[in-house]
């Protein structure tokens, strides 16, 4: 199951993994927005990396939490509020808690959605992050109800994430900086959704061992 000391080492391996793509999602947010996306991330999950020694020990929430309260400091922009949030709804929702059933998993991405959404004020369907955590929830959820085993409900939410992603190619951005761009901004992948996506790709290789 997933202890806390298993949060801590997914989120250190989504630091990794925006470490390794900033460049990409950097370029990604040139085309369509003003280009920092990846160096916003990854400033702010490297500075959640150097406070997760300090909450290692403690309960989901409290991890989940520091590391909303962290992104929010550091990352700046329209994402870092909004990852920030999401985090720390998700952490508000795991208060206590030592280890995570599958229920809490999907609870964590609700309520990190709904955070997003409240923040944000966007829907589904306005080229951002939520193109991505929605459809990959929806998915999550309904392999988990059908007993599919975790790993494999982490395989079609990645897959239904990437599809969310390719959606985003298509589609107008109405919110954010790439609404400035309007039609110019289909044929761009949106630069949040892309690492929303980064993030479901961590999870579904996390769970795999
Ligand atoms: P900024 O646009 O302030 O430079 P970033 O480049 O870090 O911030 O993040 C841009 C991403 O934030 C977009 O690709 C999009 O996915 C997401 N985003 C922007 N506005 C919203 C919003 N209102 N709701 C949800 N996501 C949003
Ligand atoms: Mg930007
Ligand atoms: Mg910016």
């Amino acid at each position: 199951m997933i202890n806390n000391e298993k949060v801590v080492l997914i989120i250190q391996k989504i630091a990794e993994k925006i470490h390794e793509n900033r460049q990409f999602l950097t370029d990604l947010d040139a085309a369509i927005g003003d280009g920092d996306h990846g160096i916003n991330l990854d400033r702010g999950f490297q500075a959640v990396v150097e406070k997760l020694p300090t909450v290692k020990d403690k309960d989901i929430g409290t991890i989940l939490k520091t590391v909303g309260m962290t992104l929010v400091s550091t990352v700046g922009g329209a994402s870092g509020p909004l990852y920030g949030t999401a985090f720390m709804k998700a952490g508000a929702a795991m208060n206590g808690k030592m280890e995570l059933e599958t229920s809490d998993l999907l609870t964590i991405i609700d309520e990190a959605a709904k955070g997003i959404k409240m923040r944000g004020k966007a829907e589904r369907g306005e080229k951002t992050m939520l193109d991505a955590i929605e459809p990959a929830y929806e998915v999550l959820r309904r392999e988990l109800e059908k007993g599919s085993t975790l790993k494999d409900a982490l395989d079609e939410a990645e897959n239904a994430a990437k599809e969310g992603v390719e959606y985003t190619k298509t589609i107008i951005a109405t919110k954010g900086r790439a609404s400035y761009l309007g039609e110019r901004s289909i044929g761009h992948q949106d630069p949040g959704a892309t690492s929303s996506m980064m993030i479901f790709t961590v999870l579904k290789e996390s769970c795999e061992d």
